[in-house]
């Protein structure tokens, strides 16, 4: 089972580099394990994994076995303590989903408005939380008390943290999220229209 749950993470890690989602020693994915979390190890990249390579943690981030974890891995241990129906996370550095957290002026409530509706299906709401230098643990509280309400985060001047039920369910979500980054940088500037929301009158 652990076997099968390593080769999750690593097949997961390859998908993000080989579409182009993580660059250079960036990005990490976590599994559930039963109580623990298997999570790719600190300075790895991601397109070159082995199942091998893996790190557990407890879900206070502790390390358990194997290399040291990603200095990120706090955040994954919070998303899931928040999150029992979550099973995979991911963070990147990805481009756009990057250069839209460096933004003045975004709403902290939701970063990217509704601009396409497989975005509403996939993110929903995108909370932006405030900046803080790679590792400070002091973004842990503040990414669970967002995860209890949402699945995807983005952090300031940094990047995209989302969660799913499974690894592939989660990528869905973070490639969604890029794309529609994208979209809002383009699309920046000129007058668009939203998707309207489900509450919305016909
Ligand atoms: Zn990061």
């Amino acid at each position: 089972m652990t076997r099968q749950l390593r080769e999750q993470v690593v097949a997961t890690a390859r998908a993000l580099h080989a579409r182009g989602l993580t660059h250079g020693r960036t990005g990490n994915v976590s599994l559930r394990a039963g109580e623990h979390l298997l999570i790719t190890p600190t300075g790895a990249s991601l397109g070159s994994l082995t199942a091998e390579d893996l790190s557990e943690i407890d879900l206070r981030g502790r390390h358990l076995s194997g290399p040291p974890p990603s200095k990120e891995a706090f955040l994954h241990a919070a998303v899931l303590r928040q999150r029992p129906q979550a099973n995979a996370v991911l963070h990147t550095h990805s481009t756009h989903a990057a250069a839209v957290s460096c933004l003045a002026g975004l709403d902290p409530a939701n970063a990217i408005p509704p601009l396409t509706a497989y975005f509403t299906l996939r993110i929903g709401k995108l909370p932006l939380l405030p900046y803080h230098a790679p590792g400070d643990p002091a973004l842990g509280p503040l990414v669970a008390e967002a995860a209890h309400e949402h699945h995807a985060l983005l952090l300031a001047n940094h990047g995209p943290v989302v969660c799913g039920p499974d690894p592939d369910t989660a990528l869905d979500a973070l490639e969604e999220l890029e794309h529609t980054a994208a979209i809002l940088l383009l699309t920046r500037g000129l007058p668009t229209t939203l998707v309207p929301s489900r509450t919305d009158p016909p």
